[in-house]
């Protein structure tokens, strides 16, 4: 695979940054983790390279790399200085994700915690709700599940029916959650319910952070074609938590739900196509293998692939000088979801094709359900519909991208 390449010059002071912290990796980072960044790809790319670093997180080496980087304040290193970060800027954060996937080690982030509840938690919190959630994400004590989506309940957001009742000094949570990712591993939730019914779907819910291991609270897998179950179904039934934990205050949740879903995420621009990289030439890998390179049609859509996600880099470099240029991106984050969901699906379809008769069966003895290429085949499908389908994301191109007129909204009340 060729070197990381197209580095932006983004001047001295960030070009001194990368070069200490290039060496503090190589001193630092343990030799038995190397090889073992995470790739950059959604969970649901599924197969061998997920599968090694879950591996790799039992291994004793990567709680020291832990230890380290917590040290270091190299764990949600953007959250602000009082918080346990740096405050570090997403220039330096793009820079800080290339430098550990160059140096092949894991960058050990917190997921939804890091990105979604974390900074929704930093925006809207009370000082008191920031000093007490914060650190615990930081430290990995606390692991977060996403409660929005329900059964009837997916794009339109703002209809949830989970239900929160106050009683005294807490809100009580009842109602059914549904596609919880990770939720498992998770010890937290934050969700969004409805405290109050009679006003408009909006003004009514309230973002609330739950003990997902406490009374109440019970989940069960949802089988993928793929055979896997990463995805859960989950069951409230009369949840109770203290009003302490209703961040950005009652009935105010929908704004609160927008901070998590709109979360910037400039520093990842330009790494968000990494995984994909590394995945393609595994690919052209596994056509040489098979003796397919000489095949003119296979060449031909192995190019196509190729030139996405040189797309895909491109795009991340000019999100990253907008935002160097104190610009925040815009409706750019829903190209960037359409088009790399929509592409890997095509992957996974190229990748079949080049197994051939061998991608129709289920492999023998192999720890997976299923082989690697025919996991991206099967669980790519999900992607265009996790974090806003491809038509929400064309809504959003659509109106706020391209200006043209926005959809028909329900305008009444909603009653429960
Ligand atoms: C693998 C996976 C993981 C997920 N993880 C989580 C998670 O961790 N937490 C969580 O809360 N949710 C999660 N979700 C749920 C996900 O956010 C929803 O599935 C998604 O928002 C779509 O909602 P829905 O399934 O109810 O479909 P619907 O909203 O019912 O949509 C059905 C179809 O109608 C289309 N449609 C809907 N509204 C419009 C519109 N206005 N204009 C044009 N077309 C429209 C959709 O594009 C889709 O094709 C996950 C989903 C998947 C598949």
């Amino acid at each position: 695979m060729p070197e990381l390449s197209a580095e932006l010059d983004l001047g001295p002071e960030v070009a001194q940054f990368r070069a200490e912290l290039r060496e503090w990796i190589a001193a630092e980072a343990p030799e038995a983790l190397s090889g073992l960044a995470d790739w950059n790809m959604p969970l649901t790319a599924g197969g061998r390279r997920g599968a090694e670093l879950i591996k790799a997180q039992a291994d004793p080496a990567y709680a020291a790399w832990e230890a380290k980087l917590a040290e270091n304040r190299l764990i949600c290193p953007h959250w602000p200085e009082e918080f346990g970060g740096q405050g570090m800027d997403a220039v330096r954060i793009a820079v800080l994700n290339e430098e550990f996937y160059r140096a092949g080690v894991p960058r050990v982030a917190r997921g939804m915690g890091e990105w979604l509840v974390g900074p929704s938690i930093i925006v809207h919190g009370t000082q008191e709700q920031k000093a007490h959630f914060l650190p615990r994400i930081i430290s990995g004590e606390d692991s977060y599940c996403q409660g929005f989506s329900e059964p009837d309940h997916g794009s339109d957001l703002a209809a949830v029916e989970t239900r929160g009742v106050v009683d005294g000094d807490e809100i009580v949570i009842s109602g059914q959650k549904v596609w919880t990712s990770g939720a498992s591993r998770a010890n937290m939730m934050f969700l969004l319910c409805r405290t109050d019914p009679d006003v408009d779907k909006h003004a009514g819910l309230s973002y609330v952070l739950i003990d997902f291991t406490g009374p109440g609270v019970q989940y069960r897998p949802i089988k993928q074609m793929s055979g896997a179950a990463e995805f859960f179904e989950d069951f409230l039934d009369g949840v109770r938590a203290p009003l302490f934990n209703v961040i950005g205050g009652l009935n105010n949740g929908w704004k609160v739900a927008m901070t998590t879903l709109g979360h910037e995420r400039g520093g990842r621009a330009t790494v968000a196509h990494l995984g994909y990289e590394r995945e393609f030439w595994d690919l052209v890998e596994t056509a040489r293998k098979r003796g397919k390179t000489t095949d003119p049609l296979i060449r031909q859509r192995l190019a196509w692939a190729y030139t996405q996600v040189e797309l895909m880099r491109f795009s991340g470099l000019r999100t990253l000088a907008q935002v160097a240029a104190g610009k925040p991106p815009g409706p750019e984050a829903s190209v960037a979801k359409l088009f790399w969901s929509e592409y890997h699906k095509l992957l996974g379809e190229i990748a079949i094709g080049i197994e051939g008769t061998d991608g129709l069966l289920r492999p023998d003895g192999d720890d997976y359900p299923v082989s690697n290429w025919q996991s991206v085949f099967l669980s790519s499908r999900a992607g265009t519909i996790y974090s806003g389908t491809s038509e929400i994301q064309r809504n959003i191109i659509g109106e706020r991208a391209l200006g043209l007129p926005k959809e028909p909204r329900a305008k009444e009340p909603r009653r429960s």
